[in-house]
């Protein structure tokens, strides 16, 4: 503990703070306001999501067709709306034109989904669990937890409290070339399956849509796939579906079927667009 808080001793005091209690006893909900503000993650992500989207060859925007653009961000704002954790969070939904089958949320609300995902799923409650299964790293705080720790603290803290402007974009770069920051535990994402069947429940979309992606990845791909969110940690694919089926069965209101408010045709129409 001595080590860390004489290692930041000379940032803001909030900074100080940071370390502090990360050492002593990690982060915990209620305190996170004292350690990052909402305002400071949404300048964080906005900073963040203007460099990786610098980056055309590895993340190039898709700019075709704009029912797609304009589908994609209205399942996911809707999404978004249902949920009570960060009310006040702007949500952005992006799509990058690479045929990969994967999808990323950073801090600050945005969410990128891949061209490749989108030509892989059938129906439109496979994509509103994929964004609520995104929504829920942001509304759960995974990705800041993951930021505002080792060595990408001194990144956050060039970048929020920085004067010098050549030291801010080059601590953005850093922060975005070291993904590996984001990469989450199992527990956070079983949270985020979890709260995706409450999220998408609430939208009046059957949650079993993130399951059936699942199924999906599990017969293409195996137990490990390793191309949807590939810096994550994991559980094996059918565990995680067998733990989104028991969520389902005691959420109240959600679907017990497989074959309800899944909106097929109203996303092959989209995806023949794609
Ligand atoms: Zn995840």
């Amino acid at each position: 503990m001595n080590r860390q808080f004489t290692r930041y001793r000379y940032f803001p005091c909030t900074v100080g703070l940071f370390s502090l209690i990360l050492s002593c006893q990690g982060i915990t909900n209620a305190l996170r306001p004292l350690l990052i503000s909402e305002d400071d993650e949404t300048k964080l992500g906005n900073s963040f999501k203007a460099q990786i989207l610098s980056d055309t060859r590895e993340y190039p925007q898709y700019n075709g067709n704009q029912a797609v653009i304009r589908f994609v961000d209205s399942v996911g704002k809707y999404l978004a709306s249902v949920q009570d954790e960060r009310p006040n969070l702007p949500f952005t939904f992006t799509i990058l034109d690479k045929d990969e089958i994967n999808a990323f949320a950073i801090p600050g609300g945005h969410i990128f989904v891949y061209t490749g995902l989108l030509r892989n799923i059938e129906s439109t409650s496979e994509l509103a669990g994929v964004l609520a299964h995104e929504i829920a790293h942001i509304t759960l705080y995974h990705g800041v937890n993951k930021m505002v720790q080792g060595e990408a603290l001194n990144l956050v803290n060039t970048i929020l409290f920085g004067s010098d402007s050549s030291s801010i974009a080059g601590a953005i770069a850093n922060l975005v070339e070291s993904l590996a920051f984001l990469k989450l535990s199992k527990n956070d994402e079983y949270d985020a399956d979890k709260y995706s069947v409450r999220y998408t429940t609430d939208a009046g979309i059957n949650p079993a849509g993130m399951k059936h992606f699942l199924k999906f990845l599990l017969d293409k791909y195996g137990e490990e796939p390793k191309i949807f969110e590939p810096l994550s940690t994991h559980p094996r694919t059918s565990e995680r579906i067998n733990a989104i089926e028991k969520e389902i069965s005691r959420t109240p209101g959600a679907p017990k079927d497989d074959t309800s408010l899944l909106y097929k045709e109203e996303y092959q129409k989209i995806k023949g667009l794609i």
